[in-house]
């Protein structure tokens, strides 16, 4: 027998050898049915994988994600064999699920080109086999069978990924007659994978190298029923009118340049004003919460770099170092704001009293992407960060951490995001020799993480073995009006630098003693921030953001010197007003400024004129009545006053 606890801490005995399926059969036959995969110890399985010895375990459906993600993943393993099926000889590289359904990177071998006529096809073979009800075997072979049989199926890709893996841990998948290298986990067989979309193809150089290969990548997505992958394909269509890269050359707010350089975004004044109201706004919030402004060069000595260990990360896969007229001179773009912030630390002594010390900055890095990662503003090659570090003593973490996030609490309050979860990496309790920094300190501040998080109110997942080496990271995930997950802002400890940089502080007893150095950026940086605000607000953005606030249309030219009076009453006010004066029919001008999301239309004509008034129109909203020209005024400053108040 083998004792299986479950996650509400029961524990039931099983006879050895028992699956994740006969498990779920015992507890109801509806579970039994719609469970598509298990974790077992921490480790993802197939649900028909026999359990041997004791084991915690979490039985996962198609809502939870690892159930996406056998689900997926097997259809990506689908979408192979069809290929294989009308494709013969094609070599496979790698097929993943990802966050909305999967991939296989392909080579159909020489001659041979998939095209988007073939998408159809190739769906089509994947319906036909899917209702086969193939099963999915797992078979544990040693590393010499695996490069036999893929030798002799003449697939180079899969030869190098396996040269790669330790003998005694290589299993394959086979289902129908394609059998795939593959770690798992898979469904049981086919017969859940109901509907099915192959959408798009691209290119994809082997292993992200742009030495190497360039395969064809395709992408599809697939649900247990029709009418999930009906309201997925609405979605995606609403994502596509909400790009931000189109929305952003419409709204006339960025714009790029190969001229320039790719993935170097050049803010048009649109949005160069809609990003400063947004550095703005952090400003006076940091200020409120004890933040210092810094502004540190966008370049560094190569020595700073290597003392900071970004080096190592960025020097050689990133922008070179820049040369100089003098000997040995080097200095590197620079890739994070950190380096710099500590220098201003080490520039003064720092007593204990002086902590917690909060320096802010609008900081510009550069890293360098390979363009086939670049996307719009948030996958680029230079961005601002609005990023600060935070120089504190560990009794001081929790509080730190406590108003960072009220800080980004605020935030979101304000832009209307109301769906956001964060995630708390901690250590991997099984390796802690692979962290810097003393036990009791991890102890501490992952104890405080989690407690500040609590005491906030803060909906979070715990995940071992995510926190970077060098300190334990809380990490805010959002949810966009049409559901998609982003990440954006991050609240990071680290142990790391304070050592490298030998940062120091006189405690109480007059020891010495490192601070603990906190990075976070609620934004995330300014450009990925702007580029997630426009797919979810579909670029209207709430009042105070937006552009252009009001545009006055004057009905006839008539009354076009009104219009202007209007226009001055309005810009001296501090109200971002337009006027189109175009020699249009008053419907037409507004069907265009509600195009433009400007969020009030006021129409002027004869009847406003004699009152000295101004027709409102509140985009999405309809007839808001008359109003005089300082009352619209004050009713638009307080609107804004309210979207911005202060959560109480
Ligand atoms: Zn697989
Ligand atoms: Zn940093």
């Amino acid at each position: 027998m083998v004792k299986i606890s479950f996650p509400d801490s029961s524990v039931r005995e099983f006879p050895a050898g028992v699956t994740g399926f006969e498990v779920a059969q015992s507890i109801s036959h509806n579970l039994a049915k719609d469970v598509l995969s298990i974790t077992v110890n921490n480790c993802l399985w197939d649900i028909d994988r026999p359990i041997n010895e004791n084991a915690s375990i979490k039985l996962h459906k198609w809502e939870d994600d690892e159930g996406k993600h056998a689900f997926w993943h097997s259809s990506a393993h689908l979408m192979a064999e069809a290929i294989e099926a009308l494709f013969p000889g094609t070599k496979f590289g790698i097929g993943p699920a990802i966050e909305n359904g999967f991939y296989y990177d392909i080579d159909p071998g020489n001659g041979v080109a998939i095209t988007e006529e073939d998408l159809q096809k190739i769906e089509n073979k994947m319906l036909e086999l899917a209702r086969l009800k193939n099963q999915f075997h797992r078979s544990e072979v040693s590393k010499k069978e695996a490069l036999n049989f893929f030798e002799k199926k003449n697939d180079p890709y899969k030869l190098e990924l396996i040269s790669e893996l330790e003998d005694g841990t290589i299993s394959l998948y086979k289902q129908g007659e394609f059998t795939d290298l593959c770690r798992g986990p898979h469904l049981s067989n086919t017969e859940p994978i109901k509907a099915i979309k192959v959408l798009s193809l691209a290119g994809a150089y082997w292993r992200g190298d742009e030495k190497r290969k360039q395969l064809t990548r395709i992408y599809g997505i697939s649900f247990p029923k029709q009418k999930l992958l009906d309201e997925y394909m609405i979605r995606l269509e609403e994502a596509k009118k909400r790009d931000h890269r189109k929305l952003g050359k419409e709204l006339e707010l960025f714009t790029f340049s190969q001229s320039v350089g790719q993935g170097l975004p050049l803010w048009l004044p649109k949005g160069a004003r809609l990003r400063e109201r947004l550095e703005t706004f952090l400003k006076k919030v940091q200020t409120k919460y004890g933040y210092e402004p810094v502004i540190t060069p966008h370049i560094g000595q190569k020595e700073l770099y290597v003392t900071s260990g970004h080096y190592a990360k960025y020097g050689a896969d990133s922008f070179k170092p820049i040369k100089t007229p003098a000997e040995g001179e080097e200095f590197l773009l620079k890739p994070m704001n950190c380096p710099h912030h500590c220098e201003i630390y080490r520039s003064k002594p720092h007593s204990y009293k002086d902590l917690p010390i909060r320096y802010a900055e609008f900081g510009t890095v550069y890293r360098y992407e390979q363009s086939g990662e670049l996307h719009g503003l948030t996958r680029v090659r230079g961005f601002t960060q609005d990023d600060a570090h935070i120089f504190c003593r560990p009794d001081q973490l929790k509080d730190e951490f406590k108003k960072v996030i009220d800080i980004i609490f605020y935030i979101f309050k304000v832009l209307d995001f109301k769906d956001y979860i964060a995630q708390i990496s901690l250590r991997d309790p099984e390796n802690n020799e692979k962290y810097i920094g003393s036990d009791e300190n991890w102890d501490k501040a992952e104890t405080s993480i989690i407690e500040a998080c609590e005491e906030k109110g803060l909906k979070t997942i715990i995940v071992k073995g995510e926190a970077a080496f060098y300190g334990p990271k809380l990490d805010f995930m959002v949810r966009d009006a049409i559901g998609r997950k982003w990440q954006l802002g991050t609240i990071q400890v680290d142990y790391n630098l304070p050592e490298r940089f030998e940062l120091e502080y006189v405690d109480s007893d007059n020891t010495m003693h490192r601070p603990i150095m906190i990075h976070r950026a609620p934004f995330g940086s300014m450009e990925r921030f702007v580029a997630v605000l426009i797919e979810h607000t579909a670029g209207k953005f709430p009042l105070w953001l937006t552009p252009e606030q009001a545009v006055i249309l004057p009905v006839s030219e008539k009354f076009n010197d009104y219009a202007k009076k209007v226009l001055n009453l309005l810009n001296n006010s501090e109200i971002r007003a337009v006027l189109d004066d175009r020699n249009e029919k008053i419907g037409k001008k507004i069907r265009d400024n509600e195009l433009k999301r400007i969020p009030y239309l006021l129409i002027v004509g004869e009847k406003e004129i004699n009152s000295e008034e101004v027709s409102v129109r509140r985009q999405g909203e309809g007839d808001k009545g008359s109003m005089k020209i300082n009352e619209f005024a004050d009713f638009i400053k307080q609107e804004v006053e309210k979207s911005l108040e202060e959560i109480k």
